[in-house]
């Protein structure tokens, strides 16, 4: 779960690309990070923390520039130290090319294996500094930069959604799988990519089009190129981008990520029995289906539980101990709304169920009578490969337990999660999206011995 961001022919480019990551914060909360073109060489500048604390004004001064890439980072694949922050770059005769990238590689020992074997060594153990080097390393054997970027697409394994910048010019593309998110759009006379189009919008920008998968978008002084390096029959678009990573405000993979959400909130009321006089969002990634569930159960939607802003999600957070404390800081039940009364709480998914089991506690302890728990998604049993932190299968809640055991567990009176058919009957191109989470069916081997 990371973010990119590229921008081409702004004036002045690091500050409109500042626009975009800023917008895309919630998709990594670690480390950020930007490399611009200034005309005669890339400038790269990352940190840790958070853009508003990296990007200061003189910052972003000292990034002249009318092309740049940027990254928010969550760490998949890697630790979180400095070395493996986005940009990442790999050297060439021809000069620097800087890569940032969301997804994870599947087989990176091979890779980086072989990398090894013709001359690059790896700084980090980060997936984009595998895709850089690979693409650099193809580079050198042909002297053709898209020729490379294909025989990265066919030896590089597993997501990734990417801009490179080399020589001023920015190469834009996507695993032939279409995994994670990417998308084009335009502002003014200049050209932006972002994962999620909140991001193009946040820049003043019009969303065009999804970058598809397995295609290279090529933009240079000249004009733009557009090549479908790859094709597949079908596509495998990660379904956790609408249940619970994108903004709600984003549209992904051509769809309203709102839209899906309320519609997922409808179909669950339809296929659970709705036992609570009114429903309540966990926000604010839920408030969406909590919405389409209130709307098709035909019951008062209320703000019952409120969420500080000033700490990010729980899901991001590198031990048990800070998640624990983070959960006490994020949500505060309305006592004077639940009282005495038969809430339903809709949220978008239960990964470890820690989280759910001290939210049912605070609104237990708000007098709740009864408290009627709905998921807006099918219970995860399996592990993610492709750029999402879950954690590994013992810890996932359902991959162990049934429906009945973990409703014990968090301390619900009922517990329902939307099915995956509902699920699947909500998208315009179900066969289009990856599920592996869910069913285990993964598209591309998981790596070896996971
Ligand atoms: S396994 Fe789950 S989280 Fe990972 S890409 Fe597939 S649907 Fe998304």
């Amino acid at each position: 779960m990371c973010g990119v961001c590229g921008v081409y022919n702004f004036d002045k480019a690091s500050e409109m690309l500042y626009l975009g990551i800023f917008a895309l914060q919630h998709r990594g909360q670690d480390n950020a990070g930007m490399a611009v073109w200034d005309g005669r060489e890339i400038r790269i500048h990352k940190d840790k923390g958070l853009v508003f604390d990296i990007f200061k004004p003189e910052v972003l001064a000292s990034l002249p520039g009318r092309v740049a890439i940027g990254h928010t980072r969550y760490p998949t694949a890697g630790d979180s130290s400095l070395v493996n922050a986005q940009p990442h770059h790999a050297d060439t005769k021809d000069g620097r090319m800087v890569i940032v990238s969301n997804g994870d590689v599947t087989n990176m020992l091979e890779q980086t294996r072989y990398l090894k074997s013709q001359g690059f060594t790896p700084y980090g153990s980060n997936d984009a500094e595998v895709i850089v080097a690979s693409i650099a390393c193809y580079y050198e054997q042909t002297g053709d930069i898209a020729r490379a970027i294909e025989m990265m697409m066919d030896n590089v394994k597993g997501s990734y959604s990417a801009i490179l910048l080399f020589k001023g010019d920015m190469y834009v593309f996507r695993d032939p799988l279409g995994i994670r998110p990417l998308s084009l759009g335009k502002s003014g006379d200049g050209l932006v990519f972002a994962s999620e189009s909140c991001a193009i919008e946040t820049m003043g920008g019009s969303y065009q089009r999804d970058i598809e998968p397995g295609e290279l978008f090529i933009v240079k002084p000249g004009g733009t190129e557009s090549r479908r390096l790859k094709k597949m029959p079908t596509y495998k678009h990660c379904v956790f981008e609408h249940i619970y990573f994108s903004r709600p405000d984003s549209v992904v993979y051509g769809e309203s990520v709102a839209q899906k959400r309320f519609m997922f909130g409808q179909k669950l009321a339809r296929e659970s029995r709705v036992l609570s006089e009114f429903v309540l969002p966990v926000p604010d990634s839920s408030n969406n289906a909590a919405l389409g569930y209130a709307d098709q159960a035909g019951i008062p939607f209320k703000l019952a539980l409120i969420r500080s802003h000033y700490i990010g999600r729980t899901f991001i957070g590198s031990s048990q101990a800070i998640r624990d404390f983070a959960v006490k800081l994020k949500f505060n039940p309305v006592k004077s709304l639940i009282q005495g009364k038969k809430v339903g709480v809709v949220d978008d998914s239960i990964v470890r169920g820690t989280t759910s089991k001290k939210l049912m506690r605070f609104i237990r302890e708000a007098g709740a009578q009864e408290i009627h728990f709905r998921i807006a998604s099918p219970p995860i049993k399996h592990p993610c490969f492709y750029g999402v932190d879950t954690p590994r299968r013992h810890e996932l809640i359902a991959s162990s337990q049934s429906v009945e055991q973990i409703k014990e567990f968090v301390g619900a009176d009922t517990l329902n999660y939307l099915s995956l058919e509902g699920l699947k009957s909500c998208l315009k191109e179900p066969e289009n999206y990856c599920y592996a989470c869910l069913d285990g069916r993964y598209p591309i081997d998981p790596p070896a011995g996971k």
